[in-house]
């Protein structure tokens, strides 16, 4: 008998570059799952619509990715905590009644990847983040969970810092600095998107140390020119974003089919070696 598979997308523009349809396809390999996956380029002013227009003809669930998850915040009738605090969601889910949920898992999917594959202590350290868009708001949250001593960001647009600082300072120790008077830190996550350009955000002076984990949200066949410049500067290790991207993923595959997939694998998939797709 042939099962009927259940559908999911990913929504972005553009999105033909994403790795989520061969994620998901090895998850439900993995866990046995019905389920179907695939990438649906929504346009600009018509996320909604195609979101909607998706679910309609059997859609489930959906990912969101640039430039749209704030909009599909604004589209849910249940939205976790989380999302809201953060103004972003990355994961819908079509429930029973009809009615659309909305979740942010890149959260979730950097602790992860931070605390499981790469074994890296964030109880009591300075964390330094750069950027203050949406990938940065979501992992606020739980970072601030994970008892680091401070969260002190740094973006371009000062303001932008500021105001992500405020947001959250009922949540843990986080506070805004200028991008050249970030203190020395023990984990700096670039969050912004200068890495796509290949552009590296200042680097305030000190900022790098022989104790420091420099991760970049971003993630590409080779390292980042951001990576690439932490390790100039003596980090102690320089990763890129894959992990993040596949626990995100395993995190949104739970919240629709109740069961959370096995990472490694999919991880060694995309990356047999260091560095290489
Ligand atoms: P947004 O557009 O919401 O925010 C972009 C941020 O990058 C802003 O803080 C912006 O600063 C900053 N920025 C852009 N260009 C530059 C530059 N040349 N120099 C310095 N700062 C710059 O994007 P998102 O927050 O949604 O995404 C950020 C990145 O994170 C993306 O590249 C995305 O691919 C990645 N990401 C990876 C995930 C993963 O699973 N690995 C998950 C989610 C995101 P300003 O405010 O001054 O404009």
């Amino acid at each position: 008998m042939i099962r009927q598979q259940d559908r999911y997308a990913v929504f972005g523009h553009p999105v033909g570059h994403s790795l989520s349809p061969r994620i998901h396809g090895w998850f439900a390999q993995q866990t046995g799952e019905a389920v179907a996956y695939e990438a649906i380029e929504a346009p600009l002013d018509g996320f909604k619509a195609a979101v909607l227009a998706f679910f309609a003809a059997g859609g489930r669930g959906a990912n969101v990715t640039v430039p749209f998850k704030g909009e599909a915040c604004a589209m849910a009738d249940y939205l976790e905590p989380a999302a809201e605090r953060a103004g972003a969601a990355n994961t819908l889910r079509l429930e029973d009644d009809g009615r659309i949920s909305a979740f942010n898992t890149d959260g979730i999917g950097l602790i992860r990847d931070l605390q499981g594959r790469l074994a890296c202590r964030l109880e009591g350290a300075t964390v330094v983040m750069l950027g203050a868009g949406g990938a940065a708001a979501g992992v606020i949250e739980p970072l601030l969970a994970s008892a680091v001593a401070r969260l002190v960001i740094g973006n371009r647009s000062h303001a932008r810092a500021l105001q992500l600082a405020d947001r959250f300072e009922a949540l843990g120790p986080i506070e805004a600095r200028a991008m050249g008077e970030l203190p020395p830190a023990d984990v700096l996550i670039n969050a912004t998107a200068a890495s796509l350009a290949g552009i590296v955000p200042e680097l305030a002076p000190g900022l790098v140390t022989s104790r420091t984990l420099a991760y970049d949200m971003v993630y590409a066949a080779r390292p980042t020119a951001f990576l690439l410049r932490c390790a100039e500067l003596g980090a102690a290790q320089t990763v890129d974003g894959l992990g993040m991207l596949v626990e995100q993923a395993a995190e949104a595959f739970r919240l629709w089919r109740g069961v959370l997939p096995a990472t490694a694998p999919v991880f060694a998939g995309l990356r047999p070696s260091p560095n290489v797709e």
